[in-house]
């Protein structure tokens, strides 16, 4: 049955508490366009809110609300561009996992910590907490993003200098109106996006407008799950539209994207020029090759020769 956004809304309430108009992100600069400093500053804000834990050295110098002083004291000289952060953020876990069959780990083998570039940083602040507050969301699986081991960091790709991450499965709990007051679920973009068990299957669901392959899922799925889905990866997407490489890989170069695009335009630039790649990415090998995560990424997938100060 078609359910309109208003109805899913009677559904999930929390969903549509902001689509990116949250104070905060309306008129932020994007992660993509921060220099390193600003970065820096924005995680002092969010550790301050006792929303994220970081360090701006290895092992020492923890940032967390019991020491604000030292929070204050970040901004100059002490700003680095890599940095380590505690897991959770902003009530979202995170959890590696290598092939499509594993299952998730039980809660308290979580990833603890990882090494990223301060502006990815900032990036899975924002990403979790607008998953949190919008979905429910409290696990992310991941395909990989930083390490928990600095001397593992190179400075040889996005992924290899702290600079991606590949987004592959949530967990979250929404509203319901039984007795318990809300519902456990699980999706993924192998499952609940491309509904395929590999890559060779991938572009079988494939949905094409004028020669376009558009994005394939719609708020008329034929259960919750099914929607839930099709809105969490619309938002997931348009927040990278803001917040990551995607026109450009060059920080201030991207494309200024004023409002939240329909479903059909998710794969606007999808014919090989954009940098956020999905399971309906225009061309077909990136698509197949991306049909089980997000790809998202801060400036060039190649070494960054010179980061913004
Ligand atoms: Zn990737």
């Amino acid at each position: 049955m078609p359910i309109d956004r208003h109805q899913l809304a009677l559904i999930i309430p929390a969903m549509l508490l902001c689509s990116l108009g949250c104070p905060g992100h309306a008129n932020a600069t994007g992660a993509r366009d921060m220099g390193i400093r600003e970065a820096c500053e924005a995680l002092v804000e969010y550790g301050k809110a006792g929303e994220m834990t970081f360090y701006q050295k290895a092992g020492k110098d923890i940032i967390d609300p019991d020491r604000i002083k030292e929070c204050a004291d970040i901004t100059v000289p002490n700003v680095m561009q890599i940095t380590k952060i505690a897991l959770p953020i902003a009530g979202v876990d995170f959890y590696y996992y290598k092939n499509e069959s594993d299952s998730p780990p039980p809660d308290s083998a979580n990833d603890k910590a990882k090494y990223v570039d301060v502006r990815l940083a900032v990036l899975l602040y924002r990403l979790s907490k607008m998953l949190n507050d919008q979905y429910g969301v409290t696990r992310i699986g991941h395909n990989g993003f930083g390490t928990p081991d600095f001397s593992k960091l190179r400075d040889y790709d996005a992924h290899l200098s702290g600079r991606a991450l590949d987004l592959a499965r949530l967990e979250g709990r929404i509203p319901n109106d039984k007795p318990d007051g809300s519902t456990s679920y699980r999706i993924s973009l192998a499952r609940h996006w491309s509904k395929a068990d590999n890559k060779e299957q991938a572009l079988v669901g494939e949905k094409v407008v004028e020669g376009r392959r558009v994005y394939r899922l719609s708020d008329s799925g034929s259960s919750v799950i099914d929607r839930i889905a099709a809105s969490i990866f619309k938002d997931i997407y348009i927040l990278a539209t803001k917040e990551c490489s995607d026109s450009s890989d060059q920080p201030k170069q991207n494309r200024i994207i004023q409002a939240p695009r329909l479903p059909g335009d998710l794969n606007e630039r999808g014919k090989g020029r954009g940098y956020i790649l999905h399971p309906d990415y225009g061309d077909d090998d990136h698509a197949k090759d991306h049909w089980n995560h997000f790809h998202l990424q801060i400036a060039t997938l190649k070494p960054e020769k010179l980061p913004p100060s």
